[in-house]
């Protein structure tokens, strides 16, 4: 049974160009909901790649940081701010990834694009992932997870959005996700935006692309650490509880470790 924890990591701001709130909205908005950790993770920008709707610009992220750590300073006491960016990895942009990383406090990884390259933008798991595709994204997973850059993994089940059903490659995908986080003991994020964003329709019935029960099932078979995330975009997103039940509907009797005491 998943429970209410008293962190949040996964949280975004009016930067990324399709979130609302500032920074401090959504600071105030948490202390609100009784969280005492609390970190901030806009979409990272990458040099030369500007998608105005996905994720910040280059020319914010000084700004953005300069915002983020004022703001630790300003609430010390009152909640335990961490200053962080949501990134996708792609080996050949690791020097820039490694930069990121040392300029704040965490780093999540969050696969959106088969590439972080201007040249193919557009190149989204949302819009079509085949078989090779999912092991194509498991293993840029397990790539992120050695590179010891990223603190956790969110959505590692992400890829089901651009699915047509779950099949062998899906599952043998998961396994390799779950093995590579309990060897480097990183924790998967079950993602509460994919309750909030409904259910989409696959060949064998109507589900949400995440939670996606059959890879938690993977999942489930080894000594993984597993983190609930808000992956807020509004800071309204805390006070929905209930999405909390309907993972524990989705994922009911699997053998899942939550970590309560996962830290920045
Ligand atoms: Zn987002
Ligand atoms: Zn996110």
């Amino acid at each position: 049974m998943f429970v209410k924890q008293n962190f949040s990591y996964h949280n975004h701001t009016y930067r990324c160009g399709h979130a609302v709130g500032s920074e401090e909205d959504m600071i105030r908005s948490a202390i609100e909901e009784g969280y005492t950790y609390f970190g901030i993770s806009d979409h990272a920008p990458f040099d030369g790649y500007s998608a105005p709707t996905d994720r910040m610009e280059i020319e914010d992220k000084e700004d953005y940081l300069n915002t983020c750590y004022k703001l630790k300073e300003k609430y010390k006491g009152v909640i335990n701010l961490a200053v962080g960016f949501e990134a996708e990895y792609d080996s050949y942009r690791l020097e820039e990834l490694k930069e990121l990383r040392s300029a704040c406090d965490y780093l999540l990884l969050g696969q959106h694009n088969k590439r972080v390259d201007r040249a193919r933008y557009n190149e989204e798991y949302t819009h079509f992932v085949d078989d090779s595709d999912v092991i194509m994204y498991a293993k840029q997973l397990c790539e992120a997870m050695e590179s010891g850059l990223f603190a956790a993994v969110n959505h590692p089940d992400y890829f089901m959005l651009g699915r047509k059903c779950w099949s062998d490659a899906c599952t043998e995908a998961a396994r390799l996700i779950a093995e590579c986080a309990e060897k480097n003991d990183i924790p998967l994020e079950i993602n509460l935006k994919g309750v909030r964003k409904g259910k989409q329709f696959y060949k064998d019935g109507e589900y949400y692309a995440y939670p996606y029960r059959k890879f938690w099932e993977e999942v489930a078979k080894y000594n993984v650490r597993v983190v609930l995330g808000h992956d807020a975009h509004h800071p309204l997103d805390y006070i929905r509880e209930h999405e909390i039940d309907l993972v524990n509907e989705i994922l009911e009797g699997l053998d899942l470790k939550q970590d309560l005491d996962f830290k920045i």
